[in-house]
């Protein structure tokens, strides 16, 4: 099948290929320890569950605006007028199917042959493939281990060149838990500006910070309106993967563009989950606060547990709900590499993480906490035993 040039760069996302056989070896009745899926262990708040249940019931399954439901549109505007003093309206808001749906609508908004796009490195799998598919190239600008991959304004800045349309900004960062301080962001935000760089700021993982705030460049969009814009979603927040509710704000005439590539692609996302997603941000504050207290303690446990593990090192991750450990000193025969180490972990210790390789780091694992306590203490236990062996 002769298929289109810019598929040839894609292959299975390598965070699913892990989950691929470790469901494959939990059907077969193995006890696997599941570190690999980025995906809360939490059921969906109560309120969204019943709020979706009744617009199923009340005939809320036609098609809505492609920008979303106006009700969610004008309550996100609100939430960030609110929580970052953000300027956007009703009308600078897109609701999309996920934040990756928000993120490869920008891509194909924006960037064509010849775009760069700067991505701090390690990075989520899904940004530079987007941006390739889109017809740009990435470029990664990488962070430093050694300071718990911050993210910081000198690498990313420095990546910067003629052509770079945009940055990729994700804090916390998937996979590393690394975080943009208050005086890095501002920094980023300010240079890109004057060279009408847009900054792409996915906080996804906004809510889950574990070491002073979250700082994020929606307080930063009433200064330069034109460049800032935020990608966000409902799915690890609220515990709502499967919901595929997602959103972007930003410029208008952005946002309406990328309204008319959702109009073509996707027509909207899903009328009652949208419903659902309006009455988690309107009433599930509890549930998301009982959920982050629960992710703090998980990183506890997990960084004590690496700890311990000689050889291992892992700088507490600030946010999001990965440890990102360098193992390379456990490299070897039969585990050349992190891609060959995790394949070891998986049928020798049945715990399923991450390679670094997927994320451009191949000296680390990726160690997901969205799962229960006692399956972490578990596989680390395990993990540990099978790498002294
Ligand atoms: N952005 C980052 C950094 C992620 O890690 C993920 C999911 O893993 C997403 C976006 C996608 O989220 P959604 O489920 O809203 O598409």
């Amino acid at each position: 099948m002769k298929l289109a040039q810019r598929t040839s760069t894609i292959g299975e996302s390598a965070t699913l290929k892990v989950a691929r056989r470790a469901n494959e070896l939990s059907r077969q009745g193995v006890d696997i320890a599941d570190f690999g899926a980025g995906e809360p262990d939490f059921p969906s708040p109560r309120v969204a569950v019943e709020a979706a249940r009744r617009a199923l019931a009340d005939g809320f399954t036609k098609y809505t605006p492609a920008a979303g439901m106006p009700e969610l549109r004008q309550a996100l505007a609100e939430s960030y007028q609110k929580r970052h003093a953000s300027p956007w309206q009703a009308e600078d808001v897109v609701v999309t199917v996920g934040a990756k749906g928000a993120l490869f609508e920008l891509a194909l908004a924006l960037f064509e042959q010849g775009d760069e796009v700067v991505i701090p490195s390690p990075c989520w799998v899904s940004f530079p493939q987007q941006v390739r598919l889109a017809g740009g190239t990435p470029v990664l600008a990488t962070m430093d281990p050694g300071d718990g991959f911050r993210l910081r304004a000198d690498p990313i800045l420095a990546a910067l060149g003629p052509a770079t349309r945009a940055v990729i900004l994700n804090s916390p960062a998937n996979p590393t838990g690394g975080v943009v301080g208050a005086a890095d962001l501002e920094e980023i935000v300010e240079v890109c500006a004057a060279r009408g760089v847009l900054v792409i700021a996915d906080e996804t993982y906004e809510r889950f910070v574990y070491e002073g705030r979250h700082h994020s460049a929606a307080t930063l969009a009433a200064h330069f309106p034109e460049t800032v814009l935020i990608v966000g979603s409902f799915s690890k927040t609220y515990s709502m993967t499967g919901w595929r509710v997602g959103f972007t704000l930003g410029p208008r005439p952005l946002m309406r563009t990328v309204t008319n590539i959702q109009g073509h692609a996707t027509s909207n996302a899903t009328s009652f989950a949208m419903a659902g997603a309006l009455a988690a941000l309107r009433g599930a504050e509890d549930e998301v606060e009982a959920m982050i207290a629960e992710y703090r303690e998980r990183r506890k446990l997990v960084v004590a547990a690496l700890g311990r593990m000689p050889g291992v090192s892992c700088a507490p991750p600030a946010g999001a709900f990965y440890a990102f450990p360098d193992v390379s000193s456990y490299f070897g025969e039969g585990r050349a590499g992190s891609a060959e180490l995790a394949e070891y972990l998986l049928e020798e210790a049945r715990v399923a993480v991450v390679p670094g390789s997927a994320f451009g780091a191949d000296r680390h694992v990726r160690i997901s906490f969205a799962c229960g306590r006692q399956t972490l203490e578990a596989g680390l236990e395990r993990m540990a035993a099978a790498l002294m062996k």
